[in-house]
C-alpha cells in the first residue's frame, strides 16, 4: 500500500520510519526540494496547489493524509475527489483558523480563555474592552511558533500595536495566567474506536517547544478525563480519522482549550521510546484502517528538541536510555533540527537522567530542580 503525505518535514520523516515494518510505501510532496524526507522516501517537488502534479501525486495512492496542517484546503479538497483522504478536510479547515478552532471548543463546551475575533485595526479598542487586559493577540491564520503573536499589557501596547497589526482577521484572547501547558494526543481509527496518551507537560521558549514530560508529572486524574472527554467530543464531530492533538493550559486546576492540530505533533515525539504504539504508527494504523495500537506508557519521557544546532552524539548516547533523532536539516537558528527522548523507569531517575545531559543541554534552563521537587510529593 502507499500512502500519500502532504508536507515532507520531520514530521512525515518519522511517519515513513514508522510505516516501513507495516510494508507501507510513501509518497510526499512539498514544495521545498530540501524537505527531510527525500532521504527516505519517493518524493515529488511541486506547490500545493499544482494541480496537475496533485494529480500525478495521487495517481496509485490508497490514501493521503498530511503532516503539515497549513496544507491549503483547495489541495485537499481536490485530492479527495481522487483518493480518500484522512483527516477529513473539515478538520483540516477547521485547525487552520483560531476561530472556528475556537468556536467549535465553545460549541462542545469545551472551555477556552475569552477571546474576540476582530477584522481591522479600528475593531482593536473595542475588543479589549470586552477582553481585558493583559491579553494575546494572534493572526487567526498561519501563525506557529509564536509568530502572528503580541502580548498587550497596557493601553500603550494597544495603541502601538494598532499600526504593526496586518490586515486580516485576528484574534484577541484574554492573557491566561496557567500554572501550566499540557498537550494531549488522541487518535481515532475508521471505525470510531479511540485512543488516548497521558497528558503532556511542554515547555515552551521564544514561542518554540523545548521539552516536553511525559506523563505530566503529578497530574490528576480528573485532568487526564477532561482532556479525553473534550478530544472525543473533537474527534467525532469532525467524524475524525488519525492523530489530533489538542494544546491546553492548565489554570485553577481546569482545562482551557488553546488549540489543535489535526496531525502528528511535537509534543508526541516520546511516544518512539516511551509508548507501546507510537503516535506516528497509531497515525498510519488510524488512516490505513488497521485496528489501534496500546498507547500505555513504557516509564517517564523527557522529550528536548534540538534547535539550531546539534550536540555531540558521542556524549549524549553515552547516557543510558537516551535516543536521538536527526532530521537531515542544516542547522540555522530557531530550526529544529533533531530531538533527543530520554526514557526512565522512575521518575527520580528521569530527573537524575537529565541532570546528567551533557553541558549542551543545559542552557536551555528548564527549571527543573522546581519541576521534580514538586512532582516528587
Ligand atoms: P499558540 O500559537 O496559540 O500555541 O501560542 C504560543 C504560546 O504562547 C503558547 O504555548 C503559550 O505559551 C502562549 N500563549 C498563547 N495564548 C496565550 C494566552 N491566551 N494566554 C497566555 N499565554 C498564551
Amino acid at each position: 500500500m502507499t500512502i500519500g503525505i502532504l508536507g515532507g518535514g520531520q514530521l512525515g520523516y518519522m511517519l515513513a520510519l514508522a510505516g516501513y515494518p507495516l510494508d507501507f510505501h510513501f509518497r510526499f510532496l512539498d514544495p521545498s526540494p530540501q524537505a527531510p524526507v527525500g532521504r527516505i522516501a519517493s518524493r515529488v517537488t511541486a506547490e500545493y496547489t499544482d494541480f496537475e502534479a496533485l494529480e500525478k501525486f495521487a495517481h496509485g495512492l490508497a490514501l493521503v493524509t498530511y503532516e503539515f496542517e497549513n496544507v491549503p484546503v483547495e489541495a485537499a479538497r481536490f485530492l479527495q475527489k481522487l483518493v480518500p483522504v484522512y483527516p477529513s478536510t473539515q478538520a483540516l479547515e477547521t485547525a487552520q483558523d483560531r476561530r472556528s478552532e475556537k468556536l467549535l471548543f465553545q460549541k462542545l463546551g469545551i472551555p477556552t480563555t475569552k477571546f474576540a475575533v476582530i477584522h481591522s485595526a479600528d475593531e482593536l479598542h473595542q475588543a479589549v474592552q470586552k477582553i481585558g487586559l493583559p491579553a494575546v493577540l494572534k493572526t487567526c491564520r498561519l501563525g506557529y511558533d509564536g509568530k502572528g503573536q503580541w502580548v498587550l499589557r497596557s493601553n500603550q501596547d494597544v495603541g502601538r500595536i494598532k499600526n504593526e497589526i496586518p490586515s486580516a482577521p485576528l484574534i484577541l484572547e484574554k492573557f491566561v495566567k496557567f500554572s501550566r501547558e499540557l498537550s494531549i494526543l488522541a487518535v481515532r481509527a475508521r471505525d470510531g474506536a479511540t485512543s488516548f496518551y497521558p497528558l503532556v507537560e511542554n515547555h515552551h521558549r521564544g514561542g518554540i517547544l523545548r521539552l516536553s514530560l511525559a506523563p505530566a508529572p503529578r497530574l490528576a486524574e480528573i485532568l487526564q478525563r477532561e482532556a479525553q472527554d473534550a478530544a472525543r467530543r473533537v474527534l467525532e464531530s469532525l467524524d475524525y480519522v488519525g492523530v489530533l492533538a489538542i494544546e491546553l493550559f492548565e489554570c485553577d486546576g481546569h482545562l482551557l482549550a488553546n488549540e489543535m492540530a489535526p496531525r502528528v505533533h511535537n509534543s508526541g515525539h516520546w511516544t518512539i521510546e516511551g509508548a507501546i504504539t507510537s503516535q506516528f504508527e497509531n497515525h498510519l494504523r488510524a488512516v490505513s484502517g488497521l485496528p489501534l495500537g496500546v498507547t500505555r506508557t513504557l516509564g517517564f519521557s523527557a522529550m528536548l528538541n534540538l534547535i539550531g544546532e546539534l550536540p555531540d552524539a558521542n556524549e549524549l548516547l553515552a547516557l543510558p536510555d537516551a535516543h536521538l533523532h536527526l532530521y537531515g536539516k542544516s542547522p540555522r537558528p530557531g530550526r529544529k533540527v533533531g530531538h533527543v527522548t530520554l526514557r526512565a523507569d522512575s521518575i527520580e531517575q528521569l530527573e537524575q537522567r537529565l541532570r546528567q545531559l551533557p553541558t549542551f543541554f543545559h542552557r536551555e534552563e528548564f527549571c527543573l530542580s522546581e519541576r521534580f521537587a514538586k512532582s516528587a510529593k
